[in-house]
């Protein structure tokens, strides 16, 4: 079976392509490219043995899009590729806008075209907004506090629409939290350029001296401790999560969360990161950061039951594997 893997040379779709190929999927990658680097093919080779048919391609562009449907016996579609950047989102929205919609609406007309109905797409657990209570299930109301979030939103407004009107589409949504960790190889792995926006690329630059400290964003949030709780998910896990939505006999629409169901603090993730990785981690407190949130953490019964998703990996396995990725790549 050939998946068509849009965005795969980006973070989480490297990973999930490594995890298709060790089950056995051929995959076709169409990646422009533009927050990714195409070595990331040669690491997929040196993990798998197996290669992949890759495509430089931006998903904006349908005709060469369409192309590779011409070419290639696409047989389902997991599609990452978007622009993920939340502050950025604010700063440009009419790109992130133009970049995730138009991309994915060229996508879904490729897949019209060429009969291919069966799709998994890479929404957020930004769609909650700020829930009510925790665990957060997928029946929560939706809402989004920026362009980014917005885009998951109008794209699972999409997907609803289409499923209404032509119910032999076959439709995974997927609303990740929050995923770290990277590829045991320490070949794959989140590195982003700059200064990082997530938690854990930052706790990564301090830990290996590119930036001199982490500023924790508030303490005084309701909390075990006053800082921002999430739920953090190994990306292997979520690779998974992926492969597992392809499996899935259930037909239709499908939203899931892709969590661990625990919420750790930021203080608390800190302090496991030094303790595992025997390294000190420089921080100081400093004010919330506009638009987050006390906590949030996923319900991931519905997975469980439908998919068979539950996470192997642990918060000290995320540390551990972040750092030595980063390590390897420094
Ligand atoms: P990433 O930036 O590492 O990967 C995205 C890939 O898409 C990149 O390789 C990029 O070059 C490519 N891309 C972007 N626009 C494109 C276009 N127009 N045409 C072709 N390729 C394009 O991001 P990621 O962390 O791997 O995230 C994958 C997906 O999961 C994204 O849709 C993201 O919004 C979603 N998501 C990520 C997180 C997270 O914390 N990483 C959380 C929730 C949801
Ligand atoms: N955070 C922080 N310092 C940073 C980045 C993040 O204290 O440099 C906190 C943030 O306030 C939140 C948690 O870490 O409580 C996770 O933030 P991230 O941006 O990684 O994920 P999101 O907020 O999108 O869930």
């Amino acid at each position: 079976m050939k998946v068509l893997v849009t965005g795969g040379c980006g973070y989480i779709g490297s990973h999930t392509t490594v995890e298709l190929l060790k089950e056995g999927y051929e995959v076709v990658i169409v990646d422009n490219l533009i927050n990714s680097k195409r070595d990331v093919l040669d690491k997929i080779k040196k993990i798998t043995n197996k290669s992949v048919t890759f495509y430089e391609i931006d998903l904006c562009d349908k005709e060469k899009l369409r192309d590779v449907f011409l070419k290639e016996e696409i047989s389902a579609v997991i599609h990452f590729a978007g622009l993920k950047a939340v502050g950025e989102s604010v700063e440009i929205p009419i790109r992130y806008y133009k970049n995730n919609l138009v991309s994915t609406l060229n996508l879904l007309e490729c897949m019209q075209e060429f009969n291919v109905k069966k799709l998994v797409f890479s929404s957020s657990a930004t769609v909650y907004g700020n829930p009510k209570t925790l665990p957060i299930k997928e029946d929560f109301p939706l809402s989004t506090t920026n362009p980014y979030g917005t885009t998951k939103l109008m794209i699972e407004e999409i997907l609803k629409d289409l499923y209404h009107s032509d119910p032999t589409f076959d439709i995974t949504i997927l609303r990740y939290f929050n995923p770290i960790g990277a590829d045991k190889s320490g070949l794959l792995g989140e590195d982003p350029n700059g200064i990082p926006n997530n938690l854990m690329p930052y706790i990564l630059k301090v830990a290996t001296g590119k930036l001199p400290v982490l500023n924790i964003f508030g303490d005084d949030y309701n909390t075990v401790d006053g800082t921002g709780v999430r739920d953090y998910i190994h990306v292997l896990d979520l690779a998974v999560g992926h492969v597992l939505s392809l499996k899935n006999q259930k037909t239709g629409l499908k939203i899931y969360n892709l969590g661990t169901g625990r919420g750790t603090s930021v203080l608390e993730l800190v302090k496991k990161f030094e303790s595992v990785n025997n390294i000190k981690v420089n921080y100081q407190i400093t004010k919330r950061r506009e638009g987050d949130i006390d906590a949030c953490y996923a319900s991931i019964d519905k997975a469980h039951e439908e998919l068979g998703f539950t996470p192997r990996y642990t918060i000290e396995d995320m540390c551990l594997d972040s750092y030595n990725f980063i390590k390897n790549n420094n």
